[in-house]
């Protein structure tokens, strides 16, 4: 007997289940299987992404269902389309020796009419988003009055992302009877009054203790000034040669912004944000997946959907602004039983969260240095040579030879080494000569109290939604400034003042030439009398002619010229970076044009 068998699966899961190679039971799934098949009973089970919650309630659910029935038994919501594409694949594959039951997902984005004509054909099985499941239901192209089981998937998510009032409201077109099983990775508040105020004695169960962290993932913490993160990131790429990576912002603009600059300086990058077409979110994770794309910088929402099995590390480029996405993001990484490695850049004054969230995982976290120039070019060139060793000889070149061999006849094996690593390398090691120390203690002598004594006129106020704090929070996103750069923030209905130190004047004034919000120009200016006064009023700057096209979206059409011409290209940009130029495949140009500002 197989330790499924012992679950109390039956024949037809079984042998899918052997199909799908897993051998042994998760324990999240050891621990609800046998509960959801025995009992009719509502369950909360909490456990850590990628520990098999999926089919934790996908067996059991499929077990469940008449599946000569036509008519829709069961629901499952899930947080974003990403999701509700996985699960219902899975399910499909968990099912496929049933063959007369069908799981339909819905989700937004695609055509209603498509979803609700496969429904019609017979859904015992709806995996749905709670927005297009809302209108569904008002379109009565669903019928879910008669569903024995309803699903909560990633509950926190869910809720996360502000579907509270949708769960309620869907819910509320269930029959009082229906089992619901909530599953979720943490237990915020939030997840306990959903328990509360929708399930009866749910079943608890908790794997591992609660809301940990997966525990063959790392962490780390390195601690730069704010306004070198982006510096840093490269770092910790450069540093990690075959990184695979996610590097999650907070704001679909910094993702943007992130995503670009690193392009520009010759990664794999793409973003992945809400503000993508579907069409271009599917090709960015296709390349992703296909490794086509090393570093993929990403919302929180939108990696919600990320299952791929193989990501080295991820980046917190900025901290979630809920501690416990933290757990979410951390997740990515370490999944199938490889080790992981989540990084999380930080500005002194973030420095106390770290300690938040190690109560939360129940870990601890490195804190580690950036590393420095020298360090950075010995691991590259470690793993060119080991590249190196790896390849295998390409015999297409063999009538070359002689002419090659003759001109590189006066050189040993040695002087050709060398030649060969200054050829790849000459301008890694340039760039890396200069470097500064990225880290924050020795961040060249920054003076710790600053006096900030030169004062702005901003056109925005309270009436576009500002107090001191987000105004605050604002500027020093926008302007890559540590909180401590920006003091008295003073927001009054439809402009404000702050003040920053001198040196950021230039800074401040470029980002906000030809800078819209909403639709509309933000101007900064230097007020002439420090403590008051309007300056000169809000002048309108001179616009570069036609406008929306972006100056420097510059087309992917440029990176095809693979190794050689792109190093040729990259050397009139010496300033750029340390990459040999771009090895950016070529991705459609207008997922990186794109930009979000709003
Ligand atoms: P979660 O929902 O908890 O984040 P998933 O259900 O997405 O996790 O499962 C993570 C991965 O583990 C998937 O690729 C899934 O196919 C795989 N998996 C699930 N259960 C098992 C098992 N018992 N043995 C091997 N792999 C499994
Ligand atoms: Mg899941």
């Amino acid at each position: 007997m197989n330790a499924f068998q012992k679950l109390g699966l039956d024949a037809d899961l079984l042998k899918a289940i052997e199909d799908m190679g897993f051998e042994t039971p998760s324990e999240v799934q050891e621990k609800s299987i046998p509960i959801l098949l025995e009992q009719e009973t509502d369950l909360v089970s909490l456990a850590q992404t990628g520990t098999g919650k999926t089919a934790a309630f996908g067996f059991p659910l499929i077990q469940k269902i008449d599946s000569n029935s036509k008519k829709t038994q069961a629901l499952i919501l899930s947080p974003t389309r990403e999701l509700c594409l996985q699960i219902t694949n899975e399910l499909k594959n968990y099912s496929k020796y049933k063959k007369s039951l069908n799981v339909v997902a819905v989700y937004g984005g695609a055509s209603i009419t498509d979803q609700a004509r496969a429904i019609e054909r017979g859904a015992q099985i709806i995996v749905a988003t709670p927005g297009r499941m809302q209108d569904m239901i008002r379109r009565r192209m669903a019928n879910i009055s008669s569903i024995g089981y309803c699903v909560l998937d990633e509950a926190d998510e869910m809720l996360n992302m502000g579907f509270y009032e949708d769960i309620k409201s869907i819910l509320s077109h269930t029959p009082q009877e229906k089992k619901t099983w909530l599953f979720s990775a943490t237990m915020p508040k939030e997840v306990a009054k959903i328990a509360k105020k929708f399930m009866t004695n749910p079943v608890e169960i908790t794997v591992g203790s609660k809301n940990m962290g997966t525990s063959n993932v790392s962490h780390e913490w390195y601690l730069v000034n704010h306004r070198n993160r982006y510096d840093a990131l490269k770092r910790l790429a450069d540093a990690n040669p075959d990184i695979f990576s996610v590097i999650f912002c907070r704001t679909k603009r910094d993702t943007q912004k992130v995503a670009e600059k690193l392009i520009e300086d010759g990664y794999n990058a793409a973003a992945l944000h809400g503000d993508l077409s579907q069409n271009q979110r599917d090709l960015v994770m296709k390349s992703f997946r296909s490794r086509q794309i090393q570093m993929l910088v990403a919302t929180d929402v939108a990696a919600r959907g990320i299952d791929v099995d193989d990501i080295t590390h991820v980046i917190n480029y900025q901290l979630p602004d809920e501690i416990e996405t933290y757990t979410h993001r951390s997740g990515r990484t370490g999944r199938a039983g490889k080790n992981g490695v989540s990084m999380v850049i930080i500005s002194k004054s973030e420095v106390r969260k770290i300690r938040t969230i190690e109560k939360i995982i129940q870990q601890k976290f490195e804190e580690k240095q950036i590393p420095d120039g020298k360090e950075i070019c010995k691991t590259q060139l470690f793993h060119l040579a080991n590249d190196i060793k790896k390849t295998e000889i390409n015999h297409d070149i063999d009538p070359y030879l002689p002419t090659i061999n003759e001109a590189l006849e006066d050189f040993t094996k040695e002087e050709l080494i060398k030649k060969f690593f200054s050829v790849e390398f000459t301008r890694f090691f340039n760039y890396y000569q200069k470097a500064p120390d990225l880290n924050s203690e020795s961040a060249g002598g920054r003076p710790q109290v600053s006096e900030g004594n030169t004062r702005y006129f901003i056109n925005v106020g309270s009436k576009d939604g500002y107090d001191w704090k987000s105004l605050k929070d604002f500027l020093t996103e926008e302007l890559n400034l540590d909180r401590d750069d920006v003091f008295k923030v003073d927001c009054k209905a439809s402009f404000s003042f702050f003040n920053t130190d001198e040196k950021h004047t230039d800074l401040i004034l470029k980002t906000f030439t030809e800078y819209k919000q909403n639709g509309r120009f933000v101007n900064v200016e230097v007020t002439k009398d420090q403590q008051s006064g309007r300056g000169g009023g809000g002048r309108k700057r001179e616009r570069g002619g036609g406008g929306g096209g972006r100056r420097n979206s510059k087309s992917f059409d440029d990176n095809k010229g693979g190794k050689f011409s792109g190093r040729r290209r990259s050397e009139k940009r010496d300033d750029k970076g340390p990459r040999k130029g771009s090895r950016n495949k070529n991705i459609e140009n207008s997922i990186k044009r794109r930009r979000s500002k709003a």
